[in-house]
């Protein structure tokens, strides 16, 4: 395999009720709701598409909220964090902000070299902003176009918005076999360690969500995946072509791989990596302007043509919202 993976392209996670998950990431975190669909393996359920102003792969989280949804715990073979990257001057704003808003938000000391504030979601999905600046692990999406083009009705004035991912951090029983996968496969670097903290970076040169943490914890319990818990993270591909050779590679290296399936925004293959996360290999192309103009990303309910015709049965069956700040 020639081609190596330039990132993450998004994270999906599971949450409880809809409305609190709008209400955390749009009105407190100022995330953009980039898509308002539903989940295709279960229309009675949203899923939404939380990221950038252009909802830029790499910036890209996204929920299946399901009202009622028991928690999960966190443990072995699951994602243990996901980190956002802020401006190292927008550390001051963040903590602020928690506090303004009752969040319990830890500063937890730095973390090669940089700032982490580490919170939770209502549901307990662990998270973290990590105070980034430009060229030092990670690049901002863009800084310029964010300052330009910021989505203006967010809460967070644009110097201080998240950057889309910095990282995500993987609890492992033993790291060596993802390890290797990373490496050997996607192309990625180990470039720092400390304790068992093995941190992996993209070969790739720009983009956001290049780092990928493997925590290595033999003594760690296994996860249970539910609310409040991360259900798979998606690497991207560039094009349909690329993603093929992928797949094709994957199943050489004796994974179990899924057809290629369309999720309209993207395509997507999954298989589960040596530690037992779920790994998605999602397309750039076509993106969340493929049914909305930019303008419009996020403002009504979006439903793939094949479910178009139960749309009247499907408004019915989803508990209503209101979306913050875009009324
Ligand atoms: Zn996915």
């Amino acid at each position: 395999m020639d081609k190596k993976i330039s990132g993450l392209h998004h994270v999906t996670a599971i949450a409880n009720d809809p409305q609190r998950n709008l209400d955390f990431y749009i009105g407190l975190l100022g995330l953009r709701l980039v898509k308002r669909t539903v989940n295709f393996d279960d229309p009675g359920t949203y899923h939404f598409y939380f990221g950038d102003a252009r909802g830029t792969p790499g910036t890209i989280l996204t929920f299946f909220p399901w009202p009622g949804a028991r928690r999960g715990h966190r443990g072995v073979g699951q994602i243990e964090a996901t980190a956002f990257a802020i401006s190292p001057d927008s550390v001051g704003y963040w903590l602020d902000r928690f506090k303004e808003q009752h969040i319990t938000a830890e500063k937890t000391g730095t973390r090669f070299g940089e700032d982490v504030i580490r919170f939770a979601d209502p549901d307990g999905l662990l998270l973290e902003l990590v105070a980034s600046p430009v060229g030092a692990g990670v690049s901002p999406v863009n800084a310029r176009r964010f300052a330009i083009e910021s989505w203006t009705n967010s809460p967070v004035p644009a110097e201080h918005s998240l950057r889309g991912f910095h990282s995500v951090s993987a609890a492992l029983e033993g790291y060596e076999r993802t390890a290797k996968l990373l490496t050997k496969s996607f192309g990625y670097r180990l470039i720092e360690e400390s304790g068992n903290r093995f941190r992996f970076v993209a070969s790739s040169n720009s983009g956001p969500g290049r780092i990928v943490d493997l925590l290595c914890m033999p003594d760690g319990r296994a996860g249970h995946v539910a609310a409040g818990s991360v259900h798979h993270i998606a690497f991207r591909a560039k094009d349909n072509a690329e993603q093929l050779q992928w797949r094709e590679h994957l199943v050489e290296l004796g994974y179990n791989v899924t057809p290629v399936i369309d999720r309209t925004y993207f395509h997507s293959i999954y298989f589960r990596e040596p530690g037992g996360i779920l790994f998605e290999i999602a397309t750039e192309p076509p993106g969340f302007t493929l049914d909305e103009t930019l303008d419009e990303l996020g403002s009504k309910l979006r439903l793939p043509p094949w479910m178009e015709p139960a749309r009247p049965e499907i408004e019915q069956v989803l508990p209503p919202v209101k979306i913050p700040a875009q009324q």
